[in-house]
């Protein structure tokens, strides 16, 4: 039982720091863009795409983002994607 708590408590340390760096390294790139559309970039980190594959809702923060024919599609992991290009050859 004891074990389990630790794991959790190190997977929660881990969720807030990689949410930490992932906010650190978009503040730099996003400055001199010149992006004049009020629209905020955590608003769209924090969407809820759906995997075309599996149909699992992913945070567009953490999915897979590939770029099929022309189409930007959004993947839970690899696998997925991996299979949406085997049923989809271009
Ligand atoms: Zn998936």
């Amino acid at each position: 039982m004891y074990r389990l708590i630790l794991v959790s408590l190190l997977l929660t340390i881990l969720y807030y720091l990689l949410r930490h760096m992932f906010r650190g390294f978009k503040t730099p790139l996003q400055n001199g863009q010149g992006n004049p559309s009020s629209s905020t970039p955590d608003d769209e980190q924090d969407q809820m795409i759906q995997d075309p594959v599996c149909h699992i809702f992913v945070p567009r923060r953490i999915a897979l983002i590939e770029l099929i024919g022309g189409r930007e599609y959004c993947f839970c992991s690899k696998e997925c994607v991996k299979k949406f290009r085997d049923e989809h050859p271009i």
